[in-house]
This record gives structure tokens, sequence and C-alpha cells, in this order.
């Protein structure tokens, strides 16, 4: 892999090993543009603390950290240092005013949730709710309008197990959007590799009809997880499968 854009940090509380640990795993795998995307804190106007993404007061620590290392390595691999987010429209501003005067680099938009984390349901919950299946799309459009996100992470996510009518008519509007758009989708490595719902083949074979342009994105909670060969296997040939067109890394 040439680049990958989705890297978390042991800050999110659930992913392991030291920064200086992934940027080694992926200078070893021959990657070239490494971007880190952890999850992205929020802050609630309930107090409530989030137990899966860091904390509001590590953002600075995150961006000095990888700022460092981008210097010390910068013979080596081209880092990048984003978030990955969920768009929710009434935490955005406490969240732009948390980020205002950080040095990022871009941000990709994963819609784990359509509302405060205390408040919502994780997105990747079975569920034949269609209104659930439609607000996940809208919102995700909603999202890409505002041009802050530079693609969108595991975009089939969302895990309605109603009919298939119904999940095409609404993730067709989605892919048709995004590729109108020039938005890249992303195929997910990590859930490609442990079986999760996603990526999932009644939403590639739409992928294949919209004629959206993709990018693997690795998802690494771990280090060793940017050396994963097999992973890379299983998304090539999901790519060759639906006949899916990779983009160019948009940063390169
Ligand atoms: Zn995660
Ligand atoms: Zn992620």
């Amino acid at each position: 892999m040439y680049a990958n854009y989705h890297t978390h940090t042991a800050r999110c509380q659930h992913a392991s090993g030291q920064d200086r640990e992934y940027i080694e795993a992926a200078i070893e795998a021959g990657i070239q543009i490494l971007g880190f995307s952890d999850h992205c804190p929020w802050i609630f106007p309930d107090g409530y603390i989030s137990s899966i993404r860091m904390a509001p007061t590590e953002v600075e620590n995150y961006v000095f950290s990888l700022e460092t290392l981008r210097k010390e390595y910068e013979k080596d691999i081209q880092l990048l240092i984003g978030l990955e987010a969920e768009y929710l429209p009434s935490l955005m501003e406490a969240q732009e005013q948390l980020l205002e005067d950080l040095p990022l680099d871009y941000m990709i938009l994963g819609q784990h949730f359509l509302d405060a984390e205390n408040k919502s349901t994780f997105t990747g919950t079975p569920g034949n709710d269609e209104s659930t299946l439609k607000t996940y799309v809208d919102m995700v459009i909603e999202a890409i309008e505002t041009g802050k996100y530079l693609y969108v992470a595991h975009p089939d996510l969302i895990h309605y197990t109603g009919s298939d009518a119904i999940y095409e008519k609404h993730m067709l509007r989605l892919c048709q959007y995004l590729k109108s758009k020039n938005v890249p989708l992303e195929i997910n490595m990590l859930g490609a590799f442990q079986g999760r719902h996603y990526p999932s083949d009644k939403f590639l074979r739409i992928v294949q009809k919209a004629g959206n342009t993709c990018i693997i994105g690795i998802d690494a909670h771990a280090p060793e997880q940017l050396l994963n060969k097999e992973g890379e296997i299983i998304c090539k040939k999901i790519t060759d499968q639906y006949q899916l067109t990779l983009c160019e890394p948009p940063l390169a």
C-alpha cells in the first residue's frame, strides 16, 4: 500500500501501541504516506465522558507528538495529521472551537452515531428501521456538503437488515451523490479482515453500479495491522470482484 489515511492511536482507548510503533510498522510495510485519523473528541454539553475516543484534553498532545515524529521520520515517510469524526450538527460548533488552532491536514467522516453517543445507538447495530437508514444517508450527505471531510470511512457501517430494495434506494442515492462530488469512499480493511458486516456485498454491488472511486483504509488500531498482508489481499480481491476504481491518494 502506498498510502493509508486511517490510523488510530492508543488515545482512543480501544487501540494499542505507541505512536512511534505505528510509524515504524508503516515504514516496514513500505507505506509512503501515513495519515493518522484517531477518533476525534466531542465536547458533550451534559459533561458525559466518552470511553471510545480521545479526551478533548488530549488532542493537543496528539498533534504535538505527531508533529515531533513527522520531523524525526521525514526522510523515511510522509506523515499526515488528521482525525476521524462523525458529523453531529448540534455538537459541531464546540468541536470546531476545540480544533480551530490545530494544524490538521484532514478529517475523515466515520458516522458511528447519528447523535451524541450517550443519546443514540451505534450505527453498526443491526436493525430494519428505514428511517434510521435514511437519516444516516441524509447526514453523510450533509456532512460532505460542508467540505470538511476527505472521504467517507466505512460508508456501509450502517447495518440495515430490511429489504434489499429499500437498502439500495437509499445507499444508491448516497453513492451517486458521492460520485457527483468526486468524494471517495473507503473499503475498510479491518472490517474485511475481521469478517465484520462491512464491507458488505450488497453495498459493493451498488458502488459498482454508481462507479464511485474507492480508497482502501487499514483502520489500524494496533501497529502490526499496518503490516497485514492478508488484509491487503482480501481488499485487492474485493476491488477486482466488483471492478472498483481505486483513486490516487487525495493528499499525495
Ligand atoms: Zn476505532
Ligand atoms: Zn477508524
